[in-house]
């Protein structure tokens, strides 16, 4: 695989980084994933829009404009000739001697890679996927896509642990989001329900995109707090992110929603979101 650190193309055995970077030292870093479909970047200025204010909001600065990563990511698309699967980007503040307060004048780093991958034909689209909750230990600033990701791996491996596929964190009562993704309810009256902007989740590209896809299609949606209890009585729920699109949720904490199968509002935002966004790729 040919990967790209700050500025050059290598066999991924070549690439390195100091062991000084603070983003290995202190997950001072920001970073991305962004899907490929037939070799094209879905949303790719979503994914840059997101870096930006990612790396604005913690004071570090751009390692290029966006115009040069869409062309470094298409680089590595054609590179490693990957039709399907995602471009995984990471801006740390980059290298010095280490210290709490952050290094004046250090050059940031940019790593890049990608990862060939099948997405659309997915077991888990057909059949559904298992969450358990649990508490959300994470930071405070989760709208800051930081690569400081050991909470959600440990809710990851709790719901290994526990036979499910996936945690949803709760905090004060109620859902935040999925350990990598957004988390959505359709409750009985066939209202899509999922949590409100603010600083205790990432705001989804795909979330963005599902959102409108659902109005447009004249679902009713509510961007509000839920809690599991509510969850477990909804009529279906589901996930989204880059690289998931939209997945169906059909148990909770033990509980099987409807009769256990991916429903019908999960299944055709699906369908949008991938034909959509397929056609909008760059
Ligand atoms: N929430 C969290 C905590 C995530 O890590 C992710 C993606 O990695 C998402 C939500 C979904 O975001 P996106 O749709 O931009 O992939």
């Amino acid at each position: 695989r040919t990967v790209y650190v700050n500025g050059k193309y290598l066999p991924e055995e070549e690439a390195m980084i100091s062991v000084f970077d603070r983003g290995f030292l202190m997950a001072d870093g920001v970073y991305e994933v962004t899907t490929v479909l037939d070799g094209k970047l879905i949303d790719f200025d979503g994914h840059a829009a997101r870096l930006e204010r990612s790396l604005g909001e913690l004071d570090m600065a751009a390692p290029c404009d966006r115009a040069t990563l869409l062309a470094i990511h298409r680089e590595l698309v054609a590179r490693n000739a990957v039709t399907e699967g995602l471009v995984y980007l990471q801006v740390t503040r980059g290298a010095a001697d280490r210290d709490f307060a952050y290094p004046e004048g250090v050059a940031p780093s940019l790593v890049m890679f990608t990862q060939a991958k099948s997405l659309i034909d997915s077991k888990a689209a057909k059949t559904g996927m298992k969450v358990i909750s649990v508490p959300d230990i994470r930071w405070a600033r989760r709208d800051i896509k930081t690569v400081q990701l050991l909470a959600p791996s440990m809710a990851k491996m709790a719901a290994k642990a526990a036979g499910a596929d996936d945690a949803w964190l709760v905090e004060d009562g109620q859902v935040t989001e999925g350990s990598s993704n957004n988390a959505y309810i359709v409750t009985a009256d066939g209202t899509l329900v999922t949590r409100d902007l603010s600083n205790r989740i990432l705001h989804g590209i795909t979330r963005a995109a599902v959102l409108r896809f659902a109005r447009e299609a004249g679902i009713k949606v509510e961007e509000r707090a839920f809690t599991i209890e509510e969850a477990k009585v909804a009529r279906e729920a589901f996930i989204t992110s880059a690289s998931t699109f939209v997945m169906p949720v059909v148990e909770i904490d033990g509980a099987r929603l409807g009769d256990g199968a991916p429903g019908p509002v999960a299944t055709r935002l699906r369908e949008i979101y991938i034909e959509e966004s397929r056609k909008a790729a760059v």
